[in-house]
């Protein structure tokens, strides 16, 4: 008897983790980030996709669906960013908690005021997002938004903790307004860009500056030779401000046509952490608008 309870207390020991917190998981590393400054030391954080990876293009792995089995919350882009994969995840682990419609289920965009919906999409366009534009995460004035949504998300499921979450969302904002003021002072007003994919669209909006063409000649479809020699016409008629291009997609070719007609190639990070010194949401904003300043 003693040896079985000494087992059985041995057992859920180790079953059970020492920190009980809420699992969180995010897909994208910004959310991994949004959510740490939210949740901070009440909760554990995965992040399945990397900085580095083509969030476009990410396939499920056993691992993903393992996080997913034990999560409590996930936290998601939306508008199909993730179509690839978190179906998948979702059918796969089993995890009644994080369905769509239950509080462990956090769709980002929900908070988002989207940009460049389609009506109609066919496949001559190329990977269009037709939901909207996905790339929200370089928007200042949604992710504040999203950031606010997370506090209620977590409080909502961790009630003893929401005055704990609403706190780190006061101090969140507080920090947020502060460095509004230092971004807004970039000054980008009237400024002209060719970007590789159509990630600025709402740093344009928020900046007033414009992308006037696209690395690629469709989203998704690299460059071909005749697109760019469109392209350099192009640069030739409107004498653009620069080339903006992440640090993992498209920069030999950014960089290839910047050799050629001598406009600046600006490397941005494409998420929180693709870049030194972007390891948190607010750090990779800074790399975005001091690299465009
Ligand atoms: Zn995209």
């Amino acid at each position: 008897m003693r040896k079985i309870l000494l087992t059985l207390s041995l057992t859920l020991i180790l079953a059970s983790p020492a920190f009980a917190g809420l699992n969180v998981v995010a897909t994208l590393p910004w959310i991994g980030s949004l959510a740490k400054e939210i949740g901070r030391d009440k909760i554990t954080v995965t992040t399945l996709v990397k900085p580095s990876q083509d969030p476009h293009y990410v396939e499920a792995k056993p691992s993903m669906i393992l996080a997913g089995r034990k999560a409590d919350i996930i936290m998601y882009n939306g508008l199909d960013l993730e179509i690839g994969y978190l179906p998948l995840i979702l059918e796969s682990s089993k995890n009644p908690r994080i369905m769509p419609g239950k509080a462990g289920n956090f769709d980002s965009s929900k908070f988002v005021r989207v940009i460049d919906k389609h009506e109609h999409v066919e496949r001559s366009m190329g990977d269009v997002h037709p939901l909207g534009n996905p790339h929200y995460n370089f928007s200042p004035t949604n992710i504040i938004r999203v950031a606010e949504g997370m506090s209620r998300s977590l409080s909502e499921l961790d009630r003893s903790n929401a005055d704990f979450y609403r706190a780190n969302y006061s101090r969140f904002a507080a920090r947020f307004d502060e460095k509004q003021k230092q971004w807004k002072g970039a000054n980008l007003r009237g400024r002209k860009y060719i970007a590789y994919h159509n990630l600025f669209a709402y740093l344009a909006a928020e900046n007033g500056f414009q992308i006037i063409a696209f690395m690629e000649p469709k989203p998704g479809i690299p460059p071909s030779a005749a697109h760019i020699e469109q392209l350099i016409e192009e640069i030739k008629r409107s004498k653009p401000d620069g080339i903006l291009v992440t640090s993992d997609h498209g920069l030999k070719e950014a960089q290839s046509l910047g050799a050629r007609t001598g406009v600046k190639v600006i490397v941005l990070p494409q998420d929180v952490g693709a870049m030194a010194g972007t390891e948190e949401w607010f750090a990779f904003m800074d790399k975005v608008m001091s690299s465009l300043r």
